[in-house]
This record gives C-alpha cells, structure tokens and sequence, in this order.
C-alpha cells in the first residue's frame, strides 16, 4: 500500500477507515434511520406492512440485509400514481428540511424525482473526488453537470472553498469552455460525455485551436454517462489529460475512480452497498458480477432503502492501492440484459472488446438475442460491411464464431447482416444490444 499523507484524501479518517469500523458506521446509522424512515415516509411503511416487517426486527445490520423488503423505480412509481404523490411516497419531511428537488435523467422510463437534503451526499462525495484529482481551495474547476436537474448546487461547495464555474453541458458551449479554461485555468473538469468529446475534437480540427494548451492547468477530467470507449479514450488522452470515469449508485451519490484506475469507489459512509443475486437476497461473492442494492445512510429528507438499482457490476471489497477502504464497482450492464450461457454471465460488454478486430465488423454492430436469461448458448446478430468482404460469409462468421468461443469460452452462433440493414432493427442511430428475437 502506498504512504498516506495528510494532504492526499478530502477526509482521510472516513477515507481510509478500517473496515470493521466501517461496518460499526452503517449500523449504527441504519439502527438510526429504520424507525425514522418507517414512522415518516408511508412508502416504506406501506412496503414493510405487506412483508410483516416491523423496526423492532431489526437490530443489527444483519437484520436489516435479512428482513426488509427491496424497493426498486416501480414501486415508487406505483405509489406515487396511485397516491397522486410526486415523491413516490419517498419524503419523509418537508421544508424547511427539504432544499431542492433533482430528478434521475429518466433513461428507463419517466424521470423519478430527487428530493434533496441540505446535507447532500451527491455533493459530498464530490468533493472528495475533486480533492483526489487535485482541486484545493480556492481552486477552480469547470461545473459542466449533464443537465441542471440536480441543481447547481453551488453554495454546497463554499464549505469547502472549491470555486465551481458554471458550463452549460452542450456541444454548443465549447467556445465557452475553452475560454474560462484560458481565463481562469481551472484544475479539474467536471464532467464530459461523448457529445462533449466529439464537439471538442470537432471545434480543434475546425479552428486549429491547441486544446492541449487551453486545458494544461487541468489535472483531471470526469467522464461519465456509459463505458467510455478506447476511440474516445484516445481522444481525450491526446489533449494531456488524465480521465477518470464516473457512475451512479442509484442516484443516491455517485462512484467515481481513483488514481489507481482499478473500480469506482462506492462511499460506504454514505451508502449501504448490496453486491447480490439479480432475482436473489444472496450476497455476490467478492469480484464477481451482481445487482447494485443501495441504502442512503445520510438522507434525512428521502432516503432510498434497499433500492434495486437494476445496475449489474462487478464489485470488491480488497484494499485498493490508492489507500482508501471503500468498495469498488465496475459497471458491467443492466440486469435485463444479462444472459446466462451454461451457467455463465455475458453481457454485451464482454462482447464490445472483440467484436471490431475484424475489417469487416469495424463498425462493431452487433446485438445479442435473448429469448430468456439462460440459454445453453449464444445468439449473435453481427453487422459487416460487404464492401471489406474479402472471403465470403460463410467464412467471416466462422472467424467470428471461433474468435469469440475462444475468448469466451462459450457456444456461439453467428449470423450476419449487412450494417444497414442490422442498423434498421433500431431507433435512427442507435441500436439496441440485446432483443428478444
Ligand atoms: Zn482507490
């Protein structure tokens, strides 16, 4: 393990807290939050009385993972359309304990809202992950948020004198953004996304521009919004700068990479993390792929308890060698993706890394076919460019096919399609990775 020093973590003592002590945290805190959120938010009251749970079963942290029913974007939609209740039955109190309202970016479905705390455990991660990167008091960083859904935010950061500048997340604020870069040279840029890289790569080519100079006080930058592909990695890397990737812990508070680029840190501080079975209560052994289950620990206004993220990760508790104790995810997919091949998890993000080494398939179309979750083996619709076609078809899927057994180690069977017409099976521009048939 590397030395420690004072000056490395935001707060080291929660940082770099033994993991006995750790666990003593969430206990306590889970003993504070279950009469609480059960006498205040009718949601779980609702949800506790169905499965006869009562706060007095719950005594340790082993009770709370035994007995208490999961929640998941469903049920808080359930409840809130039925209850005519914005906050899905959520809210334990109102103002002037409640700061702001946040909604979730609504990728699966209707937006849920977010109530928030003043105390903000999205924020307060944040701001050990920007002090990990560099950023110190007083210090500049560039505020570019997906969408302003969460709010700004911005007096949350005072406490700890951060400056945050404001960018307007969109392609069309680059001008923008390499100005403030220039003029106030901020250290750390939070966040990006694939529109933002392209928009970048774009304005540099057209102007002529030297990025690389106009982001050289810049000691980190945050992606976030899907796994960042090894073409926009190149990219990013090309202007001089070190990425760190970014996910969601259900929207309660996000994870985010260290130095050590080896998983995304959950703060177990903040949240009570679950690495379980997707159609389970079983708790994933450490390293291997489960659901992210989410507690808030720290939300007094509308806490998410045992919140089915639906997020499938790899996750492990082993030390990392940044120093820091918590948890670490890497997001694999989502659990109504996943298939099992004789008893094996794949997900497309096992196929992404191989599907492109070949010149016909650059374009790494492709689309698993999943019928069910288990299958004895694997479908593969995969799209080529018949101009590359430099033998015939048939021989194109037998190097597909042994090329992904091999590395897999899975029955697979192939068929392709030309690009354009595997492109039709989908929304313009997008094509979905899995489909039933
Ligand atoms: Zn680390």
């Amino acid at each position: 393990m590397t030395t420690i020093t004072n000056d490395q973590f935001f707060d080291p003592t929660v940082e770099t807290m033994p993991r006995a002590e750790l666990e003593k945290l969430q206990e306590a805190r889970i003993l504070q939050l279950v009469p609480y959120v059960y006498e205040r938010s009718p949601l779980v009251r609702d949800l506790w009385e169905q499965h006869g749970v009562t706060p007095d079963d719950i005594k340790s942290l082993a009770d709370f993972k035994a007995k208490v029913p999961f929640m998941d974007k469903d049920t808080i939609r359930a409840y809130r359309d039925k209850h005519n209740d914005p906050y899905g039955g959520l809210a334990c109190v109102s103002a002037p304990h409640l700061r702001g309202v946040g909604f979730t970016s609504g990728t699966t479905g209707d937006p849920t809202p977010l109530p928030r705390p003043e105390d903000n455990a999205v924020v307060n991660g944040l701001k050990r992950e920007l002090w990990q990167i560099g950023v110190r008091a007083n210090d500049k960083f560039a505020y570019m948020l997906f969408s302003f859904r969460d709010g700004l935010n911005a007096d949350r950061w005072m406490d700890c004198g951060m400056i945050p500048i404001a960018v307007q997340h969109s392609p069309l604020e680059i001008p923008y953004l390499v100005k403030i870069s220039r003029e106030h040279r901020p250290k750390a840029l939070f966040m990006i996304s694939t529109p933002i890289i392209m928009g970048l790569d774009a304005y540099q080519k057209k102007s002529g521009d030297d990025l690389r100079e106009a982001f050289s006080s810049i000691q980190g930058v945050v992606f976030g919004g899907e796994p960042m592909s090894p073409n926009l990695r190149k990219i990013v890397e090309g202007w001089g700068l070190e990425i760190f990737e970014l996910s969601s812990l259900g929207d309660l508070a996000t994870a985010m990479e260290c130095k050590a680029h080896d998983g995304m840190h959950t703060w177990e501080d903040i949240a009570l993390i679950e690495h379980l079975d997707p159609n389970d209560n079983i708790e994933m052994p450490d390293g291997s792929r489960g659901e992210l289950v989410v507690t808030a620990l720290t939300d007094d206004v509308a806490p998410f308890i045992r919140y089915r993220t639906d997020d499938l990760i790899s996750f492990t508790r082993q030390p990392c060698t940044c120093g820091r104790t918590h948890g670490r995810m890497k997001p694999v997919g989502r659990k109504g993706d996943e298939m099992l091949i004789g008893g094996r998890s794949v997900l497309p993000i096992d196929i992404f890394p191989f599907i492109g080494d070949f010149p016909e398939t650059r374009s790494g179309l492709f689309q698993m076919i999943r019928p069910q979750r288990e299958m004895d083996a694997l479908r593969l619709r995969v799209g080529f460019d018949p101009d590359e076609l430099h033998d015939d078809e048939a021989a194109l899927c037998e190097r597909i096919s042994s090329k992904l057994q091999s590395e897999l180690d899975i029955p697979i069977s192939v068929e392709l399609m030309s690009n354009e017409a595997l492109l039709k099976l989908g929304p313009p521009n997008k094509i979905p990775r899995v489909s039933k048939s």
